[in-house]
């Protein structure tokens, strides 16, 4: 059913690539010029806590751009290529882990609300399908902060995200693997709160995954 709708939808809105824009065959996740020069290998990095994170791409030129499209300027329609690219990564980094359940970093609600969607869900819910999975919704944010990119320093950055997270469904997350995923790892510090709030409530082995990361 969601194909067909797809289907209708492109014959008046074509699929576009994330990475230039440029209009795309149906289901092909980027143009056949971004295609060539995607990163060979994908990366693993660290969120803070030591809790591994599988990204496709640095945050750097045109992968940049997708995202900074994607979360700020209303382009959801990339979700479903930027995810297929961070299950690329997740698959060739996590040496066959299967994953309970996958979910995402949420958004305090009014910030959601005036945003309109959280990229980080919508990013979730593609890859859970990919997966053969759904996206849960395990962590909300209780308290609202700054947010990180506003935030100088790294221990600015740490101190504000503590306390912000919960988590929600705790008898689900007992002894389960996880998949978490987020838009961009910077410092890690958000994805490592949120790790340590699924820990906290029992969780097994946890990963995250990311489209872009930014080592700083
Ligand atoms: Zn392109």
């Amino acid at each position: 059913m969601k194909k067909i709708l797809k289907q209708i939808i492109g014959l008046f809105y074509p699929e576009r690539c994330p990475y230039c824009d440029k209009t795309v065959k149906s289901g092909e996740i980027a143009c056949p010029i971004c295609s060539a020069l995607f990163p060979e290998i994908s990366y693993t990095h660290y969120a803070k806590g030591g809790f591994p994170c599988f990204s496709p791409f640095f945050y750097q030129g045109r992968y940049a751009e997708a995202v900074k499209n994607f979360k700020f300027h209303n382009r959801t329609d990339y979700a479903e290529k930027l995810a297929a690219k961070l299950v690329e990564s997740v698959r060739s980094q996590n040496g066959g882990m299967k994953y309970d359940l996958i979910t995402y970093v949420p958004m305090f609600d009014k910030k959601e609300k005036r945003r309109g969607y959280n990229q980080s869900k919508l990013l979730a819910e593609e890859a859970a399908e990919l997966f053969g999975q759904k996206a849960s919704t395990l962590i909300i944010k209780h308290r609202d902060n700054r947010e990180q990119h506003l935030c100088k320093g790294l221990a600015q950055r740490r101190e504000n995200v503590k306390g912000v997270y919960k988590a929600v469904n705790r008898d689900a997350i007992k002894g389960k693997s996880i998949l978490v995923i987020d838009d961009i790892l910077t410092t890690g510090y958000t994805l490592g709160e949120c790790c340590k709030v699924l820990r906290r409530a029992g969780a097994g082995t946890i990963h995250c995954a990311t489209v872009c990361a930014k080592t700083i």
